[in-house]
């Protein structure tokens, strides 16, 4: 009946092993969680800081499409380039080609 116990004994060496990479995992586990975490709550008020930032994104194919975050355009779904909000230089901006 005894025959089957001498192979679940493990020696200590591999066992330390074993609960270091436990540890390691857990440490993983922890990390990724938190920055979920943080991830979760930045996104949770988005509003109220991109009026602070001024940064509006606007397609390089459609300069009329202007948002104040990062997007794809409606109209091509390009991806949108950030543009620094320029401090009244002109009403209008001239923009050099007219997409139709
Ligand atoms: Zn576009």
């Amino acid at each position: 009946m005894n025959k089957q116990v001498s192979q679940e004994r493990t020696p200590s060496p591999s066992s330390g092993k074993r609960l270091k990479v436990v540890g390691l995992v857990v440490l993983v586990l922890v990390l990724i969680g938190g920055a979920f975490v943080i991830r979760q709550r930045t996104r949770r008020q988005p509003a109220t800081v991109s009026v602070e930032s001024e940064v509006l994104y606007t397609c390089g194919m459609h300069p009329q499409v202007i948002q104040n975050k990062p997007g794809n355009c409606p109209i091509c779904g390009m991806k949108l380039t950030p543009i620094r909000k320029q401090p009244a230089a002109g009403s209008r901006s001239p923009a050099p080609v007219r997409a139709r």
